[in-house]
């Protein structure tokens, strides 16, 4: 070692000196011991590290408790925090996908902190599982015979093949091997379940006799996937929910279809492009859909299974139902948002998804022409700021066809280098509440369907 390394070494202060000093000891206080001295032990190996390859000191070296409280400050910080999603995806999966409605968030409140009725009834009765006041809200709201909940709608398909067809065949179309982002492939899932899938038909075209040809003593269930996330146009033909109803009746099998988004009301009252929803499959006499908490119908993760009591009772009782199913803060969430579905006027107020998917281009073009001034004077030194007409996505196992038109408030630099608009996003990106937009033709767009609070977004752009 050099006689100038060693004077350098010499310069880094002595644990036990700093944990003396009043700012540590406050972060002692906050974090503990154990965590504080860890710390400054890294801080010193840094140190170290830094003097061997540079031969000189870190620039922190000046100011180590600023360093330490720094340190302090990032473990505070909270791994999974709120943001502006002006993406113009509404139902983002990577940013949790339905924000909760406010009751929704005051019943997760109260079942959070106070024990609750989960599995007690306080009339004396014996209730038969957690999901039993639920599972009423949703024969009332979709006529089925009976529901259960678990995790997500993976879970629910899971669980409905492994009750239903485990080590037997399950026949569903080439045309609804359907793969969802994340991983959720319906080929996969039935392996897991222990199902034999059994392809029929074409890609484009699967018709009854298609169905009709492939059942033998082997066959459990007739499935249906609805293909929530591409569409095939064209020369096509699939079999609808009332034939394979029909079908399965004929065969003496259950008929179960994978909804996905499941929407529970009729989106084309609302200028929205049509889903199918839970309620018309079961009226047609389908026995099982299963549908998602946290898309369309704008609630908490979980899966929902509807449908005949018989199987319902079931898949209540396999064992993989204790491993997926949902716990009191989600029954909870999904409770308070089904009460809205209750009274369907207050449903377009109270439901975010629905508002912002509601939401006219005209009044978000008003808010974009509130924003414009202050942006422009903000950013206009380096940025054309200008607003721009552009296309909403629904998110989430919607039909990526279906776009809603927006306005959003763009950024193009006047460098024309994307490293100029990579700052910027970088910069958003670590604000107190990050701003994440969408990079599309050179420029930065902030789609404003899904703001409400344009004072809050202000108060961090033009920071
Ligand atoms: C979204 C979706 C799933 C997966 O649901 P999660 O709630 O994300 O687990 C499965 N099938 C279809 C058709 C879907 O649209």
């Amino acid at each position: 070692m050099s006689d100038s390394t060693a004077a350098l070494y010499r310069q880094l202060p002595a644990i036990d000196k700093l944990l003396q000093l009043d700012e540590v000891q406050t972060l002692v206080i906050e974090s503990g011991h154990h965590w504080v001295t860890e710390q400054l032990r890294d801080m010193q190996q840094q140190a170290r590290e830094f003097i061997q390859q540079y031969e000189q000191l870190p620039a922190w070296h000046a100011d180590w408790v600023t360093e330490l409280t720094k340190r302090h400050n990032r473990l505070q910080e909270s791994a999974i925090k709120p943001v502006f999603n002006l993406t113009g995806t509404v139902l983002h999966t990577n940013l949790g996908r339905a924000v909760m409605a406010q009751s929704a968030v005051e019943a997760v409140n109260k079942v959070m902190s106070s024990p609750v009725t989960l599995e007690y009834s306080l009339d004396g009765a014996t209730r038969g599982h957690r999901d039993r006041a639920l599972a009423d809200l949703f024969c009332q709201l979709t006529g089925a015979e009976d529901a259960c909940i678990v995790n997500n709608n993976a879970a629910a398909v899971l669980l409905l093949l492994a009750t239903v067809a485990q080590g037997k065949q399950v026949i569903v179309s080439r045309g609804e091997l359907v793969e969802i982002g994340g991983a959720f492939r319906v080929p996969d899932v039935m392996a897991q379940a222990g199902c034999q899938l059994v392809e029929v038909g074409t890609t484009n075209r699967t018709h009854l006799r298609d169905y009709v040809n492939a059942i033998n003593e082997h066959t459990a269930l007739l499935m249906k996937v609805h293909t929530s996330n591409y569409s095939i146009e064209g020369f096509t033909a699939e079999v609808e929910g009332a034939e394979l109803a029909e079908l399965g009746k004929q065969y003496q099998l259950p008929t179960a279809i994978d909804l996905g988004s499941g929407s529970m009301i009729d989106m084309t009252a609302y200028g929205l492009p049509a889903e199918p929803m839970p309620q018309t499959y079961l009226s047609q006499g389908i026995d099982l859909v299963s549908i998602s908490g946290d898309k369309l119908l704008g609630g908490p993760q979980a899966g929902i299974i509807l449908g005949k009591k018989k199987w319902i009772e079931a898949i209540q009782k396999h064992p993989l139902k204790r491993a997926l199913r949902a716990d009191k803060m989600t029954l909870a969430a999904l409770e308070a948002t089904l009460k809205l579905y209750c009274t369907p006027e207050k449903l377009v107020t109270e439901l975010p998804t629905l508002r912002w998917l509601t939401r006219s281009a005209d009044e978000i073009k008003a808010r974009a022409q509130r924003l414009i001034v202050p942006l422009q004077a903000f950013y206009g030194d380096k940025f054309v700021v200008e607003i721009e007409p552009c296309l909403s996505q629904i998110g989430s196992g919607s039909l990526p066809v279906d776009r809603l038109p927006s306005y959003a408030v763009t950024f193009a630099p006047f460098d024309g280098r994307g490293n100029t608009l990579a700052l910027l996003m970088a910069r958003w990106r670590h604000s107190t509440q990050p701003v994440i937009g969408r990079l599309k033709e050179g420029k930065l767009w902030l789609d404003l369907r899904c703001l409400d609070d344009e004072h809050a977004l202000l108060q961090v752009l033009l920071s």
